[in-house]
């Protein structure tokens, strides 16, 4: 466990506290309750292009936006709030928060370390070098900089796939991570692979045992910005014995479970079909990845109504197969997009959306050019994938109902995009500009239930050059601890 001076110097880190907050003020609507739990003030989001990306819920060139108590009240145009603080939306695109259905969130402090990577050497690298040397303060702080760095980039809600609980003190510091970040979070328990399987006889640390006491200690209350899910294993990353009791599990905690799959070679052994001829498969799993399951197991996983977590451009570069962008819709299933690993990828969901765009198109164009091969299914449009990375992404991590969409009732969860700027004004077409056009750049404020993470370009209540001075250092000694050479150029 934590002790309460750990979590002191961990959270000190933020420079959290009136003196600490140097260069990140606040904003005055902060500061008077509207972003705080419980309060009453509202915030009126006046005269954005607004794209609410819910079908339900009319887009507007320029519209209006009404939060109460953290949560949408109404979505139209020319909204009248009395005594409500207006935010001047004009110029700007408001939408829902971007969601990122899977990363590995304590990589925070290895970031771009394996640029060159196929999935082995990232395996030995990563997996079985960095992470059986961490330290728990080292997770937190690798998490911490992962989700602040991801609303940065307009990502209010993430799921962070921590394979990293070498210790109860290692999950408890993952989790701690993300509660400084203010972020919303699925925190997904998982193995730690520099352990070999199994994992269950280990009574100090009883993987995926653990999960009864974080339940218990973090995930009591629904009405809380973290959720609890299982990061099992699966039957390709131990075998299918182990993934039965990790299923077993998962369901009898009763959470959510999120595993990969049909990655590379050892992905099309049809090792998930036998599981689900043991355990059944059910909607409570996301499959990351998917490349190389057999039509039978993706007929399975539709079946089920189970979810998909693509990395395209991970799949791409790291030799995991052809993601499965057109084949989860020819089964019927809206994909949702994640960042997986920051050692070869950035933090924002631009990329992975732009990566998705272009090759789902690239692969039918490339069969138009031979009309013979039979029928092309549609091209994907920019509001397809934009889509997948907002309400798809917060369905796939269970928060369909809460987030995701700009739908009165759901959580306050939004972002103001700049769309007067350099790179995509003058804007045409909204979703073409944020799907095609933007990056992180253009995210200027990041709002989770009504409060602000990030205000006008800048974080709010985070000392970030504390924060990045102490993740340098942790860095440095990482590698050493880890007996890993420091690349250089
Ligand atoms: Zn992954």
């Amino acid at each position: 466990m934590t002790n309460g001076q750990g979590e002191f110097s961990r959270r000190s880190i933020l420079g959290m506290g009136a003196a600490g907050i140097a260069g990140a003020a606040a904003p005055a609507f902060a500061h008077s309750g509207a972003g705080h739990r419980g309060h009453s003030q509202r915030l009126l989001v006046r005269g954005g292009t607004v794209l609410t990306m819910d079908p339900g819920v009319p887009d507007m060139m320029q519209g209006d936006v009404l939060i109460k108590n953290g949560k949408i009240e109404a979505v139209g145009p020319h909204l009248s709030a009395h005594g409500a603080h207006v935010i001047d939306a004009r110029g700007k695109i408001v939408m829902p928060g971007f969601v990122d259905t899977h990363r590995h969130m304590w990589q925070g402090l290895i970031r771009n370390s394996g640029p060159n990577a196929q999935l082995l050497d990232y395996l030995n690298t990563v997996l079985f070098g960095f992470a059986p040397a961490i330290t728990p303060d080292e997770v937190y702080t690798g998490n911490l900089v992962t989700a602040l760095s991801a609303a940065n980039a307009g990502i209010t809600t993430m799921l962070d796939w921590s394979h990293i609980a070498s210790s109860p003190e290692h999950s408890d510091a993952a989790i701690e991570g993300l509660e400084s970040a203010g972020v919303r979070a699925v925190y997904a328990y998982g193995p730690s692979f520099g352990k070999q399987p199994p994992w269950f006889e280990d009574l100090d640390n009883p993987y995926p045992g653990d999960i009864y006491r974080l339940a218990d200690e973090y995930f009591s209350s629904s009405d809380q910005l973290l959720t609890l899910a299982l990061a099992a294993a699966g039957p390709e990353f131990s075998n299918v014995d182990a993934a039965e009791i990790e299923w077993n599990v998962a369901r009898d905690v009763g959470v959510p479970i999120t595993t990969h799959v049909g990655v590379g070679a050892p992905g099309a052994n049809g090792l998930l079909a036998e599981l689900a001829s043991r355990v059944g498969l059910g909607d409570d799993t996301t499959y990351i990845h998917a490349c190389t399951l057999s039509d039978f197991e993706f007929q399975l996983i539709a079946d089920s109504g189970g979810k998909i977590s693509l990395a395209v451009p991970v799949e791409m570069q790291m030799g995991h197969g052809i993601p499965p962008i057109q084949r989860s819709l020819d089964y019927g299933i809206r994909p949702s997009l994640s960042v997986d690993v920051e050692t070869n990828q950035p933090t924002d969901m631009f990329t992975q959306m732009r990566a998705c765009f272009a090759l789902q198109r690239g692969l039918l164009n490339a069969d138009n050019l031979f009309p013979e091969m039979g029928h092309v299914p549609q091209l994907l449009t920019v509001r397809d994938v934009l889509e997948f990375a907002t309400i798809e992404g917060a369905r796939t991590n269970g928060l369909g109902s809460k987030v995701g969409s700009l739908t009165p009732g759901k959580q306050a969860d939004f972002i103001l995009l700049n769309a007067r700027a350099l790179n995509v004004a003058p804007m045409n077409d909204p979703v073409g500009a944020v799907v095609l056009g933007m990056d992180t750049s253009n995210v200027e404020s990041v709002f989770v239930e009504g409060r602000p993470l990030k205000w006008q370009g800048k974080m709010v209540g985070v000392n970030v050059d504390r924060l990045l001075d102490r993740a340098e250092a942790m860095r440095l000694a990482l590698y050493a601890r880890a007996g890993i050479p420091l690349p250089g150029v």
